[in-house]
């Protein structure tokens, strides 16, 4: 997808690393090696439709570099899957990952397809061909697969179930994002927002802002979004604005986000919510507000808008919400911008607690779950705030050279063979 001055999210991304790599000093060597993913597997799936005619739909497996450890990453069912984004988010997750201190490498998966207008049965069937295409180079010790956009619990589900049929025994480790009664984690589906929303409360800590009653307005009002509106409530924030694909809502009073699931659910939108003014999703990002977290889609907060952002605190729950342009804007303000390969690395990391628990056999409690996953988001926020102070960078920058410089390190340290 292009963005902002024709450039494309893999643009983006290798102009990061070229940041990273000019403030780590990278030797040129495995500067160009991380330029490139290790390795790229493209698929074309047929499978039959519900009329019975055959489709045939591309795809493809991107494994970027593992390092430190089998790569993960999730799988992504979209018309606008491209080898190149994929590639882009592939490196996201590999600096992601080290950023949290998991001993993953990056990878990501998609299927160019548009998973609105396919029944379940498609999809199952979607799903089951693609993962026996990818086989060979997915498993519990080499890549670790997990949901992404229009990819959910189920869709894990009929991963884990083809690949025990072929592998003849039942292997729940094989993929992460499982429901919990076949292997799932206990928090999974909060893990990402409370990872968002425990990053504010840390930045904040920094700023002497205080939590309670600190206003906060959310886009996007889905898994990551609601989620995050709800915990940071709970935590004493209030919260003055929402926003989903029709519409957000506004209200300064600030309102309960319980409520407007119920509304959402209700009527399919948060729109019209009773004491609320209704507010476009352009002005949600630029309302009064301390906290800002953007929780949709990729590109909102651009050069265009990021003068007018009024919060002091950006958590990206989204991947890629804001662009290189905006985030030196935001620096320049004195807005901290909380950078989504650490805010929104919750996700990642429970992913990584479900694959550690179906390895050992066990179950962890949620609160078990929930106190190592606050363990390891303080730790991971600590490490990128202190960078960033050194360097007097901007949070972005300084999780970049974390991330980067971990992965050089490790590839250093294992050194090349042959
Ligand atoms: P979701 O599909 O559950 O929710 C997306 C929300 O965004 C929906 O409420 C939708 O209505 C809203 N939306 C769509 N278009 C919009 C627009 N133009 N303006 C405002 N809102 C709009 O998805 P999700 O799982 O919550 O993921 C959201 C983002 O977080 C994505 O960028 C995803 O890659 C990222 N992310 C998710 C996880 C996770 O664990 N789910 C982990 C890491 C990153």
């Amino acid at each position: 997808m292009e963005k902002e001055n024709g450039q494309t999210a893999l643009s983006v991304a290798l102009e990061q690393l070229e940041i990273a790599a000019e403030k780590l000093k990278l030797e040129p060597s495995i500067h160009e090696m991380l330029k490139s993913p290790k390795r790229s597997l493209i698929v074309s799936i047929t499978i039959k439709m519900d009329d019975g005619k055959w489709a045939t739909f591309s795809g493809c497996r991107v494994q970027h570099i593992d390092a430190r450890g089998p790569f993960k990453g999730g799988i992504r069912y979209h018309p606008n899957v491209s080898l190149d984004e994929v590639t882009a988010l592939s490196m996201w997750m590999t600096w992601k990952c080290a950023v949290v201190d998991i001993p993953y490498g990056g990878a990501k998966g998609g299927v160019c397809c548009n998973p609105k207008e396919m029944s379940k049965g498609e999809l199952e069937r979607l799903t089951r061909r693609y993962t026996s295409l990818i086989l060979d180079v997915i498993g519990p010790y080499r890549d670790v697969p997990a949901p992404d956009v229009y990819t959910d619990a189920q869709t894990m589900a009929w991963i884990m179930d083809t690949y025990s049929q072929f592998k003849g025994y039942s292997v729940p480790e094989c993929v992460t994002g499982k429901p919990i009664s076949i292997g799932g984690s206990e928090g999974r589906t909060e893990a990402t927002s409370l990872g968002v929303v425990t990053c504010a409360r840390e930045a904040a800590k920094h700023l002497g802002l205080k939590l309670k009653g600190a206003t906060v307005a959310v886009q996007g009002f889905g898994n990551v979004g609601w989620n995050a509106a709800k915990i940071a409530f709970d935590m004493g924030c209030k919260i003055v604005a929402v926003s989903d694909s029709t519409g957000g809502i506004y209200c300064s009073k600030g309102f309960n986000p319980y409520k407007i699931y119920e509304h959402k659910s209700k009527t399919g939108s948060v729109v019209d919510y009773k004491g609320c003014e209704n507010i476009t999703n352009k002005e949600l990002l630029e309302t009064k507000c301390e906290i800002l977290i953007p929780a949709a889609l990729e590109s909102q907060i651009t050069k265009t808008n990021a003068s007018k952002i009024k919060a002091k605190i950006v958590s990206e729950g989204a991947n890629g919400p804001t662009t290189p342009e905006a985030d030196e804007i935001l620096f320049e303000k004195g807005a901290v911008l909380i950078p989504d390969i650490l805010a929104n690395s919750g996700g990642v990391t429970a992913s990584y607690f479900e694959w550690v628990q179906n390895l050992t056999r066990e179950h962890w409690t949620l609160e078990d779950a929930n106190r190592k996953l606050e363990n390891k988001m303080v730790k991971a926020f600590d490490d990128v705030y202190k960078i960033a102070k050194k360097e007097r960078s901007d949070m972005r920058t300084a999780a970049l050279i974390l991330g980067v410089g971990r992965v050089a390190d490790a590839i250093k340290t294992l050194g090349l063979w042959p």
